[in-house]
């Protein structure tokens, strides 16, 4: 990187050494230019991306909602409020891999169908129900149907 004092394109790294418990790289640089030192220290970005709504609307992820939004789903079923949170964790995670800045809210919609299928096979058929909005019922027996054949696959 260049020299924050004198411009120069050349700088060495002289030091490197993990910190904030290994989360984060400091570096020592020294510029051959002029010689001062100074430090650089990098983490890993981790951004929640905003999401594109399907008016094209963005609008900032909300963990309350997605929360909100599973648990209806899952009321009455007999799941722990643990395993929920585990779910909501590993999607916010899925969603800060991606790397992106915004998101369709349908990658959302997919990442919670597959948590409540691992969680809860009625809570999973509520909320596709709603979010795929199942225009007849013919929709709603083919993933059924669907569901029915990867229980049998996985059992
Ligand atoms: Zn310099």
């Amino acid at each position: 990187m260049h020299c924050p004092f004198c411009s120069a394109e050349d700088t060495k790294v002289i030091d490197s050494r993990l910190v904030a418990d290994g989360y984060q790289v400091r570096r020592r640089r020294e510029c051959s230019q002029c010689r001062e030192r100074f430090t650089t220290f990098e983490t890993a970005e981790l951004v929640t991306p905003k999401i594109i709504k399907s008016n094209d609307n963005r609008v900032p992820f909300d963990e309350k909602k997605l929360r909100a939004g599973m648990m209806r789903a899952l009321e009455k079923r007999p799941v722990s409020a643990d395993d929920v949170e585990k779910s909501v964790n590993h999607i916010i995670h899925q969603l800060q891999a991606t790397g992106e800045r915004e998101v369709p809210s349908k990658l959302v919609g997919t990442l919670v169908m597959d948590e409540l299928k691992k969680l809860d096979k009625v809570a999973y058929i509520r909320f596709a129900s709603v979010y795929l909005s199942f225009d007849d019922i013919k929709q709603f027996d083919d993933e059924i149907a669907k569901l029915t054949n990867e229980t049998v696959i996985k059992d």
